[in-house]
């Protein structure tokens, strides 16, 4: 089982996104503390160069790979700052992917047009980047994860929320429908998969 290389990307852009120093003045003054955060270190910066070329060329990175980057995230106590962060960023990233000209129509469409297009984009964002699928279900979009890559992490539960950000996100990019969006099934809790649902009318 293989993850799109944006995955893996998306976590790594968000510790570093969390761990820069913008809202602490004081951190590069202090080398020690500089070394002591994860998203500022030579590593992190190496890594996301590898995977951003492995975006570039399309490559898909080994699933147990992703597991074991969200199992080492899980362990932070910000972990539900930077799963968050990170569905944010995957949701942004992947929206580039939608030609600009179905982005326009999208949002120049009446409702009742626009959304089954952009179901069906959001269908294929979540194919590619979340090994999910999303439908609509009566007045309400799912996204469903059999296998989330953050269901190992110690977080668990929290990495939920990287997916939740990811479709909030999307949606709001789509068609601005990104309002409530409720985790309705949860593999952590022992539903045998996750469901996100969303407002769709
Ligand atoms: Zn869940």
């Amino acid at each position: 089982m293989t993850v799109d290389a944006l995955l893996p990307l998306s976590f790594l852009k968000a510790v570093r996104s969390v761990d820069a120093p913008d809202d602490d003045p004081d951190a590069e003054f202090v080398p020690e503390l500089r070394n002591k955060r994860l998203g500022l270190s030579e590593t992190v910066y190496l890594q996301i160069q590898r995977y951003s070329e492995a975006v570039k060329r399309n490559q898909r990175t080994v699933h147990d790979e992703v597991v074991a980057l969200a199992t080492l995230l899980g362990r932070r106590p910000d972990a539900e700052e930077v799963f968050r962060e990170a569905g944010r960023f995957l949701a942004r990233e992947a929206y580039q992917t939608v030609p600009s000209s179905l982005r326009r129509l999208l949002h120049a469409l009446p409702a009742f047009l626009a959304r089954p297009l952009a179901l069906r984009r959001a269908n294929k964002i979540a194919a590619r980047y979340l090994n999910g699928v999303v439908r609509r279900v009566g007045t309400h979009l799912v996204l469903e994860v059999p296998a989330p890559v953050t269901l190992d992490s110690v977080a668990r539960e929290k990495g939920c929320s990287f997916y939740e950000a990811c479709l909030r996100e999307l949606l709001t990019l789509l068609v601005n429908a990104g309002g409530g969006v409720d985790h309705v099934r949860c593999s952590a809790r022992g539903d045998g998969t996750c469901e996100w649902r969303a407002e769709w009318r």
